[in-house]
């Protein structure tokens, strides 16, 4: 008999000459998400999740990296963990095998206990198979992004923005971009019952982390959009790195943004798009993120251009809300005319 027992829970084929096939269904998370790792070693992070059950039903013999969209069979998507995990499944049946094999060597049958000789000696014979080694569950990450794929439904999750879907390789961007404002919406919808529970300095401080939320989400936004362009028309790694350096935090603030990228590509997408309402919400961030909410000189002297504009200095969530959906179309719009039209 061979090492494995063919059937099972595992589907054990033997196919001779010592190669078994065996399936090892990998364990989903609390809400039946996998993970997958990108095969590409130079891809960051690599790392993502997806829903079985959804996205591409049956056939499927591609699926992408969302993030660098390396091609591959769906099994070369394998995390670390899986594979660990099915080599110690594998070593639990062949440990199984072992045992058989040893007590049918013996010929103890299923006492496992065997008496040798008989009239003067006799002795006994018992072989203990031990306990089956322990198989650790995978080990996976937390911090997670959902997002399901409108082209082919897939319900995938990522860490950090992605670009592609896993399932069906579309450009899902936007959909990422649209479903990290909408954490901030509902953050913002909160306030106000937080301001009630908590009271007046929580509300407050949740409506200068929305607009930090905003202006995070339109800086990495334009990171992502900027290299892919780059990359796109043919900018080598090392222009691509020194362009970045020069930029630092140019993204942070909306006259800089439209600035850089009209010296970048020779056009500026966000031209006549942009509101004043949005430029100076980016600039009310500074003295918020850099000064602990203490208001600094420079700001003082905005606050005192926009009070003569007559408007508000304080931040509302109904401003924060606005934003939101102008950082949406500033992305959007960016988006269309660097990365779709190229
Ligand atoms: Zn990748
Ligand atoms: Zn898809």
């Amino acid at each position: 008999m061979g090492l494995f027992k063919e059937g099972g829970e595992h589907r054990i084929q033997d196919l001779g000459d010592d190669q078994y096939s065996m399936t090892i269904s990998i364990p989903a998370d609390e809400d039946g998400r996998m993970a997958r790792e990108c095969p590409s070693s130079e891809c960051s992070p690599g790392y993502f999740k997806v829903t079985s059950g959804t996205g591409i039903a049956d056939g499927q013999n591609v699926a992408y990296c969302p993030y660098c969209r390396h091609e591959a069979e769906p099994n070369d998507f394998s995390t670390q963990e899986q594979i660990r995990y099915a080599k110690d499944m594998a070593l639990r049946e062949a440990h199984k095998g072992v045992n058989d094999m040893v007590r049918n060597a013996l010929e103890l049958g299923s006492s496992g206990k065997k008496k040798l000789g008989g009239g003067f000696i006799s002795m006994e014979i018992s072989y203990d198979p031990g306990s089956l080694p322990y198989v650790h569950r995978p080990f996976e990450d937390e911090v997670r992004r959902d997002v399901i794929c409108p082209h082919c439904t897939l319900d995938q999750t990522v860490f950090g923005l992605a670009t592609w879907c896993a399932d069906c390789g579309e450009d899902i961007f936007l959909t990422h971009i649209e479903a990290e404002l909408a954490v901030t919406r509902l953050m913002l919808e909160d306030v106000e019952r937080r301001q009630t529970q908590l009271g007046k300095r929580v509300a407050a401080k949740d409506i200068e982390n929305c607009l930090e939320d905003a202006v995070s989400i339109f800086e990495a936004a334009m990171r992502a959009i900027v290299r892919r362009a780059m990359t796109v028309r043919g900018d080598s790694a090392d222009q691509i790195e020194s362009s970045f350096k020069k930029l630092g935090n140019a993204f942070q603030n909306i006259d800089r943004t439209q600035k850089e990228l009209c010296s970048m590509f020779s056009q500026d997408p966000l031209e006549g798009a942009i509101s004043e309402k949005l430029k100076s919400a980016f600039e009310k961030r500074h003295p918020i993120t850099h000064n602990l909410g203490v208001i600094d000189r420079k700001y003082m002297k905005r606050a005192k251009e926009l009070e003569q504009e007559g408007r508000e200095i304080r931040l509302t969530t109904h401003e924060i809300t606005e934003v939101l959906i102008d950082v949406q179309m500033a992305i959007s719009l960016t988006y269309e005319k660097l990365i779709k039209i190229s």
